[in-house]
């Protein structure tokens, strides 16, 4: 990798981006900040670093996007994070092994597709051109999202379910652009097949990477598609906040999610907002920092007060490090039918 291709090089070393890092809040390791991974790339250029502590530092990281936000410099932290990996991947078994399952078995897991949930087939309406696809984490580690959604659309929309495939993002996030393209291009054709016009996902992470699918499919988000039954629904006497995941933060799904709790529950907005640690394979290459920052991100959450959110991983990754009320947007509307 050329650093110089990356605006990782406008750092100017304030440091304003330290604190709203979930990895440094969590570790408050200046190590691991983003203003360090913008010197450890000029540091690497100049050949004063070795290419290994480059890398695991480089993984260390959600890539949330959230240094982005307040850089005064418009650093470019989450390209250059991906530049450098698709450059130099971690050599790591569960990684690899990962990026193999997603290739040959359908999904990152290693888990047999016949694990997925059977009912959704039976669901599905071959005929329809719009299509739900719950993702791989939805199907296989929290598939009460999509039996949420299916029952609330049931009657509704005529969907074609489609559950047998992986859109390939962690693959793209974790440097393996070579195989995360095969499966892109794998789907897109799959999808034309299928004679599929919208694709409906309830994963941030499958929302965020199918945006980048070279196609002409509408990529919509659950929560757009639930904010249309509002006047239909029985809003339910529960006190909810909301997490944002950062995938939809990023593309402005951030106020579809908020109507439907304000509409349907006593909402009320949380003080802070970050990200929970899980994404851009940091649970799968760096638990113990991934837990950590999802701990710290909890820990003032009310006891009374249940947690939604709009990802089934930020919900699984949250429901791991707390016992606090949560549930996924899906079940709050499924709640009201
Ligand atoms: S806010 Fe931007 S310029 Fe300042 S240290 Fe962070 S990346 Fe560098
Ligand atoms: S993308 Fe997120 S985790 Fe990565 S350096 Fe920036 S703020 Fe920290």
């Amino acid at each position: 990798m050329n650093p110089h291709q990356c605006d990782i090089f406008e750092c100017g070393s304030c440091g304003y981006c330290l604190d709203g890092c979930a990895v440094y809040s969590a570790t408050y390791s200046e190590a691991l900040s983003p203003r360090a991974k913008s010197i450890l790339l000029r540091k690497y250029a100049e050949g004063l670093l070795d290419l290994q502590s480059v890398t695991e530092r480089l993984y260390t990281c959600t890539m949330c996007g959230r240094c982005e936000d307040v850089c005064p410099s418009h650093a470019k932290i989450t390209q250059a994070v991906k530049t450098w990996r698709a450059a130099h991947p971690l050599e790591n078994h569960t990684l690899r092994q990962s990026v193999q399952s997603a290739c040959e078995m359908g999904n990152p897991y290693t888990r047999p597709q016949s694990e997925r949930e059977s009912w959704l087939a039976l669901s599905s309406d071959p005929e329809a051109d719009v299509a739900y696809f719950p993702g791989c984490t939805t199907s296989l580690m929290q598939p009460q999202i999509a039996q949420s959604f299916m029952r609330v659309v049931k009657d509704r929309l005529p969907l074609q379910v489609i559950d047998d495939v992986c859109c390939g993002s962690l693959l793209s996030r974790t440097g393996f652009l070579a195989e995360a393209q095969e499966i892109m291009e794998r789907n897109i054709t799959y999808f034309k097949t299928k004679g599929i016009k919208t694709l409906i996902t309830s994963c941030a992470g499958c929302y965020s990477h199918f945006l980048e699918y070279p196609f002409n499919i509408r990529v919509m988000h659950t929560s757009e598609i639930l904010n249309t039954y509002l006047d239909e629904l029985e809003p339910q006497p529960l006190c909810t906040t909301y997490h944002d995941p950062c995938h939809l933060l990023r593309n402005s799904i951030t106020s579809q999610p908020r109507r439907i709790l304000s509409s349907l529950s006593s909402y009320t907005e949380k003080e802070s907002q970050s990200c929970c640690g899980a994404g851009g394979g940091m649970l799968l290459n760096f638990r113990e920092v991934a837990d950590s920052i999802c701990r710290t991100m909890l820990k003032n959450s009310l006891p009374d007060v249940t947690l939604v959110t709009a990802c089934p991983f930020c919900l699984y990754h949250m429901k791991r490090n707390s016992f606090h009320k949560m549930m996924s947007i899906e079940e709050l509307v499924a709640s009201c039918v």
